[in-house]
């Protein structure tokens, strides 16, 4: 009965590395077509890249801010002042 439910377990494992291996592969080809647009970390809207602002946090987590939104945040932060 364990042999059973850690051969179930196994197999799940592995269907969930390989869908997961899959979607990244996916996610790569996608970057790769549509490469100079982005979309703003906080507004969400797609610009070109070289139009907006990039801000890497942490190892890998990349934001990308556009003109709008730093306009914003920065009036926002004249106004506290
Ligand atoms: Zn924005």
């Amino acid at each position: 009965m364990a042999v059973t439910i850690l051969a179930v377990l196994f197999l799940f494992l592995l269907t969930a590395v390989a869908f997961a291996g899959t979607k990244l592969l996916g996610r790569a080809g996608k970057n790769q077509e549509n490469d100079s647009s982005r979309k703003c970390s906080l507004c969400l809207r797609p610009f070109e890249e070289s139009r907006m602002i990039t801000r890497q946090v942490g190892d890998y987590r990349l934001f990308h801010f556009c003109r709008d939104c730093v306009l914003s945040l920065y009036s926002d932060l004249g106004l506290r002042n």
